[in-house]
């Protein structure tokens, strides 16, 4: 989070609630102790108050906010990052106290390096007998993490999970670190955010979790996030209270986006609906998509969509539509609420579409007719699921990348013989090894001078698959040219790997 901005007034930072991220190997207790956390320092005071899982939270200690996001694992924090964000001020790093570094917490090192923010080490499970917090220090220290006892100035609390040992103390230097970086932020400034987590709720439509970065963000506000657009219609908080306003560093729940945007989006607020139109990247592109002009693309994804209710039709056709591609089209040639029917499954053979659902049911007679008639159907409730299924299909249409995968290489010692379409060639390997089957490419000092393919090796008389360095052999090489004693041929494979749709 920017501190401050060169256009920002002294005076007009205020200061603003630490945002915290939780990293570490899987199974280290990362949604234990937020969960501890956030059982023993969420006031329940209002009867009834439900605490709703919104991605992140807020605690209060010593009259100070905490702000922690609440979806563990560095993947989503790297997500987070990808995009630009940079959403923690502070991270956890959560060790298990028996089990020590694994390639997780040595991953999760790497992104709080890059992320350049201080980092805090829990070392969880402190209650188990085999607990060895000293051993960790130690691991730690081979990851350039040097702890306050070995020498360093990393904070290293030692904390269980399950009897709240320790958790005091880590709160208590999240506020001293978060003290040291006086964290501020202007209430004045141009309102912005950053998106933690979003989905497609069935009745309500897109909603997302925001973490409001600089300004107060307020109910009828017209935003732009990422791809997508809206006007805040309702904001709740993480205990789902509907609430109007939202500070810096408040996690808050928002509706009203046309499409449902993803995590580590930013979000702007803008004076008008016709502007965040514009602003929104891609938002008109994918209108195009649509309609591809002939020729336009080669392939086009054609799809029909059902879906529960209105608004998630719309929110799932708003945000399929923002998916975007040169190479391959996407048109939706029907997009319909209610349950899919035999129409849709006629529909879908005689147009080569593929059906999309959300948030229905197939009935099983119908999957039976549609396998029987081979159209491809799937349905899904959660967004990202559908986008992901859809990115996949689109990606099938796409050209493979063809990756070129060096053997090895074999020079040239004789030319027994030579005709139309075939050369039988004595020849030593010299790097690697080559393989019947192989294309190769012709070297002659050095340089390339055309291709070809080994057809077939021989040693003694035998026919073999491959041969190695060192080895000398018998080769029959069909190519675009003629072969001379001395030329290398550099043996290869070509590997294809499939592309995706980003
Ligand atoms: P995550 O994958 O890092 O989120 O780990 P979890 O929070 O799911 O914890 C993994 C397992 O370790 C669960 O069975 C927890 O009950 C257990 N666990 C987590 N923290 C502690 C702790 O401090 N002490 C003990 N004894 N068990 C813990």
């Amino acid at each position: 989070m920017p501190k401050k901005t060169s256009k920002t007034k002294k005076s007009d930072l205020k200061p603003r609630p630490p945002v915290v991220v939780v990293l570490g190997h899987v199974d280290h207790g990362k949604t234990s102790l937020l969960d501890y956390i956030r059982k023993t320092n969420v006031a329940e005071k209002e009867a009834g108050a439900i605490t709703q899982h919104i991605g992140a939270y807020q605690v209060e200690v010593e009259g100070k906010l905490i702000t922690f996001i609440d979806t563990p694992g560095h993947e989503a924090f790297s997500a987070m990052r990808k995009r630009g964000g940079s959403i923690a001020d502070i991270a956890i790093l959560v060790v298990d106290a028996g089990e020590g570094v694994k390639p997780q917490t040595i991953e999760a090192i790497k992104c709080v390096h890059r992320a350049k923010i201080p980092v805090i080490i829990a070392i969880n499970k402190i209650d188990l007998p085999k607990a060895n917090p000293q051993q960790i220090k130690k691991e730690l220290a081979k990851e350039n993490l040097l702890v306050e006892d070995m020498g360093g100035e990393v904070v290293a609390v030692e904390t269980s999970a399950k009897n709240g040992k320790g958790l005091k103390t880590l709160l208590e230097m999240i506020l001293l670190i978060a003290d040291m970086q006086e964290l501020k932020a202007s209430l004045k400034e141009a309102v912005s955010g950053e998106i933690i987590e979003a989905h497609l709720d069935p009745r309500r439509g897109p909603m997302a979790t925001v973490l409001v970065k600089e300004g107060i963000l307020r109910k009828g506000d017209v935003i732009v996030v990422g791809r997508s657009y809206g006007k805040i219609k309702e904001m709740e908080d993480f205990k789902a209270r509907k609430i109007n306003q939202a500070l810096p560093s408040t996690p808050t729940l928002i509706l009203g986006l046309k499409t449902v945007p993803s995590p580590g989006d930013i979000l702007k607020k803008v004076e008008s609906e016709e502007k965040a139109i514009n602003l929104a990247q891609g938002f008109k592109k994918p209108s195009k998509l649509l309609k591809p002009k002939k020729q336009q693309f080669k392939k086009v994804l054609k799809l029909i969509i059902k879906a529960d209710v209105k608004g998630t039709l719309e929110a799932v056709v708003e945000t399929l539509k923002s998916i975007e591609s040169k190479e391959v089209g996407l048109e939706i040639i029907e997009a319909e609420v209610g349950n899919i029917n035999e129409n849709n499954i006629k529909k879908a053979l005689s147009a080569r579409a593929i059906i999309i659902g959300f948030n229905i049911n197939i009935s099983p007679n119908l999957k039976d007719f549609a396998e029987r008639q081979r159209v491809k159907m799937k349905t899904f409730d959660v967004i990202y699921e559908l986008v992901e299924t859809v990115r996949k299909e689109l990606g099938k249409f796409l050209e493979p990348e063809k990756i070129k995968k060096t053997l090895g290489k074999v020079k040239i010692l004789k030319v027994f013989k030579t005709t139309k379409n075939e050369q039988i060639l004595g020849g030593k390997v010299i790097l690697g090894k080559i393989e019947k089957g192989a294309k190769a490419e012709v070297k002659r000092k050095e340089k390339s001078i055309g291709q070809g393919k080994i057809a077939r090796l021989q040693q003694k008389t035998r026919e073999k698959k491959e041969v190695k360095v060192g080895q000398e052999c018998g080769i029959s090489f069909r190519g675009e040219l003629e072969t001379k004693i001395g030329d290398v041929l550099e043996v290869y494979r070509e590997e294809e790997k499939k592309r995706i749709i980003e």
